[in-house]
C-alpha cells in the first residue's frame, strides 16, 4: 500500500516537473539536414509553429560562429546560405529561440557541417606533349584532395570507370599555373573523350564536366636540336616548282644540317608528286598553302584547305598539319577548318619580299638585318633567285649559331607543346 502511494506521488512529480521543464524549454529543431553545391548550402529543419524563431550561424576554419540569417515562423523552415567558397568546410549552428527582450528563451544549439562542392571543372583540354599519349590540361582553384578521370574512344563515358588520382600526381605548368595530367598508351591518330571531377574531404565530388577530346598526334621530332639555343625556321611558299629551286634549297639545308617547312599548293604536289616526296624524306615539313592559290585570305573555302591535304597526303603520304593562307590572313572558316583537320596555321615575322625583288642580294640582307631568335622566315620555293639566296643565308645562319629548324619543331621548342591545331602562329617566343 504504501509502495504503490509512494509510486503514484513519484509519477505525480515526474509529470509535473515534466509539465514546468516544457513550457521553460524551447525545443531545438529536428531532422536537421544540408545539401550542397559549390557556392551554395540549403538546411532544412522540422520545428513546432509556435511563435519560434531560428537563427542561423556559420563559420569555416578556427573562425567563430557568425549570425547569418534569422527564420521568423516556425514549422518545416530552410535557409539558404549563399556566396560560399567550394570546396571548403562549413560548420553551421542553429537556435531555436521563443518570446522577446528580456523574456526570450533559447533551445540547445543543433549543429551540423558539411563540404561545399568543388567547382566543375570546365575548360580542360587534351593534347599530344609527348610520345603515344595526350596529356589532360586544366586550372583548378580550390585546394581539392583528389581527381577521376574517365577516358574512352566512345563519347558516351556514362559506364567508363573512372581512374583516380591525387593533386601531386598532376604536373603544374609554370608559364600558365594549368595542371597537366599525362595518359600514356594511346593510339597515334585515335580521338579520346575525356570528362572529369575533383573531390575534398573524403568524398565530397565536384559534378563531372562536360565531355572534351584530343586526338592523338605524332610528338615532333627533336632530334639533334637544343632547346637552349637560338633557332629559326625558314618557311617556303607557293611550290613545289618541277624541281631545280627546291632540290638546290633541300641540298643547302642538308649540307647544314637543318630542315625547312614548305607551304605548298595541292595542285603542284599533283603535278610534282617526286619533289614532294623529296622535300618530305630530307625531313623538311610538308605543309598546306590551299590546293590553286586562286582564293586569297577572306575567299579560302574550306574546299581549298581540304582538296589541298589530300592532294599532299596523295603525293608524299603525309597529311599536312600545317596551314597558311595566301595572303597570309585568318578567318572564321579557316579558325573552324584547321582545327577540324587538325591544322595549326602559319604566318610570319620576317618577310623576305623575294616574290617582289626577285633579288638574292636583297633576301640575304633582309634575313641578315631581321633574323632573330624564334623567327619565322617567309621566302617563295618558286624563283631562281630564292635559291640563290638561300645558298648563301643558311652558311650565315648557321655562322650566327641558329639551329634550322621546322615550324613543328620551333613550337615544340619555344613553347614545350606541338602546335596547337586552330592555333594561330607569327613567331616562337
Ligand atoms: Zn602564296
Amino acid at each position: 500500500m504504501l509502495f504503490a502511494a509512494v509510486a503514484a506521488l513519484v509519477v505525480i512529480i515526474a509529470v509535473v516537473l515534466l509539465i514546468v521543464i516544457s513550457s521553460v524549454t524551447v525545443p531545438a529543431p529536428k531532422q536537421l539536414t544540408l545539401e550542397s553545391s559549390a557556392n551554395t548550402q540549403i538546411l532544412t529543419w522540422k520545428g513546432k509553429a509556435k511563435k519560434i524563431s531560428y537563427q542561423i550561424f556559420r563559420k569555416n576554419g578556427d573562425t567563430d560562429f557568425e549570425l547569418v540569417g534569422q527564420v521568423e515562423e516556425g514549422g518545416d523552415s530552410s535557409f539558404v546560405s549563399s556566396d560560399l567558397t567550394p570546396a571548403t568546410l562549413y560548420e553551421y549552428q542553429i537556435i531555436a529561440q521563443k518570446g522577446h527582450g528580456e523574456k526570450v528563451r533559447e533551445s540547445k544549439p543543433k549543429t551540423i557541417s558539411a563540404y561545399t562542392l568543388p567547382e566543375t571543372i570546365s575548360g580542360a583540354t587534351a593534347i599530344t606533349m609527348s610520345k603515344d599519349s595526350l596529356t589532360v590540361s586544366w586550372t583548378n582553384a580550390q585546394p581539392v584532395n583528389g581527381y577521376e578521370l574517365k577516358y574512352s574512344t566512345e563519347q558516351d563515358l556514362s559506364s567508363t570507370e573512372p581512374i583516380a588520382f591525387t593533386p601531386d600526381d598532376a604536373v603544374t605548368n609554370s608559364n600558365t599555373g594549368a595542371l597537366n595530367y599525362t595518359v600514356p598508351n594511346l593510339t597515334v591518330g585515335t580521338t579520346y573523350y575525356f570528362s572529369m571531377r575533383s573531390f575534398c574531404g573524403e568524398d565530397v565530388y565536384s559534378e563531372w564536366s562536360d565531355v572534351f577530346s584530343g586526338t592523338v598526334t605524332q610528338a615532333v621530332d627533336m632530334t639533334g636540336i637544343d632547346i637552349n639555343k637560338p633557332m629559326v625556321a625558314l618557311t617556303f611558299d607557293d611550290g613545289p616548282d618541277s624541281g631545280p629551286i627546291t632540290d638546290r634549297i633541300l641540298t643547302a639545308l642538308t649540307s647544314a644540317g637543318g630542315h625547312a617547312t614548305f607551304f605548298q599548293l595541292g595542285q603542284l604536289c599533283e603535278r610534282y608528286p617526286d619533289v614532294t616526296k623529296r622535300i618530305v624524306d630530307q625531313g623538311s615539313q610538308i605543309a598546306c598553302h590551299t590546293y590553286d592559290h586562286v582564293h586569297m585570305g577572306d575567299a579560302v573555302t574550306t574546299d581549298d584547305i581540304i582538296r589541298a591535304n589530300d592532294a599532299i597526303e596523295a603525293a608524299c603520304g603525309i597529311r599536312p598539319n600545317a596551314f597558311r593562307a595566301p595572303g597570309g590572313t585568318s578567318t572564321d572558316l579557316i579558325f573552324s577548318t584547321c582545327t577540324s583537320q587538325g591544322q595549326a596555321i602559319y604566318h610570319w615575322s620576317v618577310d623576305t619580299r623575294d616574290w617582289s625583288s626577285r633579288d638574292a642580294d636583297s633576301v640575304v640582307t633582309e634575313i641578315q638585318n631581321n633574323a632573330s631568335d624564334g623567327a619565322i622566315i617567309l621566302m617563295h620555293n618558286i624563283y631562281d633567285s630564292t635559291a640563290d639566296a638561300v645558298e648563301r643565308i643558311v652558311p650565315w645562319l648557321v655562322e650566327q649559331g641558329y639551329q634550322l629548324v621546322t615550324v613543328d619543331q620551333l613550337i615544340q621548342a619555344k613553347t614545350g607543346q606541338p602546335p596547337v591545331p586552330g592555333t594561330e602562329y607569327h613567331s616562337a617566343p
